[in-house]
Order: C-alpha cells, then structure tokens, then sequence
C-alpha cells in the first residue's frame, strides 16, 4: 500500500531508541526525511547516521530535553532552518514513574505534566502554523494503556497520560477544518531496551532469568501473553500519520494484546 508519505517532513520527539527509533525507521522505509530529538546527543546522532545510511532520507537531529519551553523552541527553529516546517509530529517522549499520591511532592507532578502534556501542547502550537501553509498534517500522541487502566505503582503517569487523551481530542476538533488530523496511540506491553534492564535488575531478587520476568509480565497483564516489538507498533502508527488516515479525528487507538479489561 501506498502510505502515501514520501518526501514529507516527520517530526519525532524521543526519536533515538525504543518505540520513537521504530516509529523513525518506519517512517523512513517509506521514504520521509526526519527530524529527531533526545536528551542523549551521542546516542541520537549514531541514530541519525544509522538512518541516513540505511534509508537514504535526510535526518536532523537535534538534542533536546522535550520538557523545556527553550529546548522546544529551539527545535522548532532548527526544523524551519532544515526543511521549512513538518507535515507530521509524533510526540513520544516520555518515561514510566514510581510513587504514592500521599508523599509525592508537587514538583514530581510538574515535572510529568511538562513532559507528557506541555510537550504536546508546546510541539503543536509552533509546528502547526507551518502543517496550515503546507496544506494539512498529522499528529499523533504516545499516550499508554495507563491512560484509561492505572497501574499502581505509577499514578502520575497514568493521570498524565490521561490527560494527554483529553488533550488530544481538544486539539483535534480544534484542527479538524485545517486538514490536521490528530489522534492519541496507547500502547500495551512494547519491549524495549528499557524494559530488558528493568528485567534484569527485578529477576535477580526473584531468582529467576531477565526472559522469564518478562514472560510473567506478559502473562500476568496482556491476554496475548507477550509483548509487541516497536516495529510492530510502528507500522500502526505510519497509518495514523498518512492522508490514508485523514477520517480517524481525535481518537484513541489501543494496541495492547488485550491488556485494556473493558469494552469502552
Ligand atoms: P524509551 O525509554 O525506550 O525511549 C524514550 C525516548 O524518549 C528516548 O529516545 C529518550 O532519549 C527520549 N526522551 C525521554 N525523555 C526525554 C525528554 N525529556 N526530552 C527529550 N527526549 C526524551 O521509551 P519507550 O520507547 O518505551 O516509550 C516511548 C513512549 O511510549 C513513552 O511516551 C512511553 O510512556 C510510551 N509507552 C511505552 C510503553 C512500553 O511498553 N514501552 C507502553 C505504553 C506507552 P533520551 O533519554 O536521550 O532523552
């Protein structure tokens, strides 16, 4: 099928390993130049090289903490200097957490809601006056499955990934007659370098292999008992970012192995 996305511009925050990596190459498999950021410059630019090579698509890569106003900016700017502005913005960025409601202090909260909710925000306003003069775009979060089903351990997670759905639908309905279509991705079980070192740091106390930790994991929460590759998940996120998919308007996709329990 045709994705009907060569030669456009992809913007793709946390581009330089796990999901954003696979989404990056997805991308440029089908021939769209890139435009990447993350913290660690050393380990994006050996990306970015990697992707040059391999896909013969123009990649910028630029180090950047997501969660920072001026990083942002800086960006954006970088990405007017490239390629004159974007079609498609993926935001990724983000990490896992781990507290109690009760001890938490604010600045925690803060610090989450910069990165998964202001960084949305933050990416849409300055990207998208340049997808208006372009014709139209696509953007697409990367919220979680937490978004809708908390796991414990993590509850400022999942309320900001909530409310980086709730976001999402805003700015779709906001975009819909400027030929932008935006939607939220919530993610299952995605196995990715991080996880792996979570795994071989938790078997040791259990007494068992980094492999059969995440068998457990993946028994104990996805129905399908295993967890999805990021190439896998990439491949459905290209769709979300094509024309093809210009009728999908403020939704939120699961892709999950059945981890989500309920039916709405
Ligand atoms: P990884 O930790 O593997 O990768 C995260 C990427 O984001 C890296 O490129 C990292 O680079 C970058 N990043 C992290 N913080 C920042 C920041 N402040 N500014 C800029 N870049 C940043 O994560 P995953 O691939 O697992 O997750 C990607 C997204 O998917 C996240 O939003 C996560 O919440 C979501 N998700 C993941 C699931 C999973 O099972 N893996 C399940 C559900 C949702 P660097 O460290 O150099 O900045």
């Amino acid at each position: 099928m045709d994705m009907q996305l060569k030669d456009k511009i992809a913007c793709i925050t946390g581009g330089s390993v796990g999901i954003g990596l696979g989404i990056a190459k997805e991308l440029a498999n089908e021939g769209t130049h890139l435009a990447l950021c993350a913290r660690n410059e050393e380990r994006l630019q050996d990306v970015a090289d990697q992707i040059r090579s391999e896909f013969k698509v123009k990649v910028l890569a630029v180090k950047a903490d997501v969660s920072k106003m001026e990083d942002i900016q800086n960006f954006v700017k970088e990405i007017e200097r490239s390629y004159g502005g974007a079609d498609i913005l993926v935001n990724n960025a983000g990490t896992g957490s781990a507290e109690k409601i009760m001890t938490a202090p604010d600045e925690k909260w803060y610090s989450y809601w910069d990165l998964h909710v202001m960084a949305a925000i933050r990416t849409a306003r300055l990207l998208v006056p340049f997808m208006k003069k372009r014709g139209g775009g696509a953007i697409v979060n990367i919220a979680s499955v937490c978004a809708k089903q908390p796991l414990d351990y993590e509850p400022i997670y999942n309320t900001t990934k909530a409310a980086l759905v709730m976001f999402t639908k805003c700015l779709a309905n906001e975009l819909v007659h400027d030929h932008i279509h935006v939607n939220s991705v919530c993610p299952g079980l995605i196995i990715t370098p991080d996880w792996k070192k979570t795994a071989s740091i938790l078997s040791r106390d259990l007494g068992i292999t980094p492999e059969e930790y995440l068998d457990r994991v993946a028994k104990d929460l996805a129905p399908i008992s295993r967890f999805a590759t990021p190439e896998e998940l990439a491949k459905f996120i290209v769709f979300l970012c094509s024309p093809l998919a210009s009728y999908c308007i403020g939704s939120s996709y699961y892709f999950d192995g059945g981890f989500i329990k309920s039916i709405l």
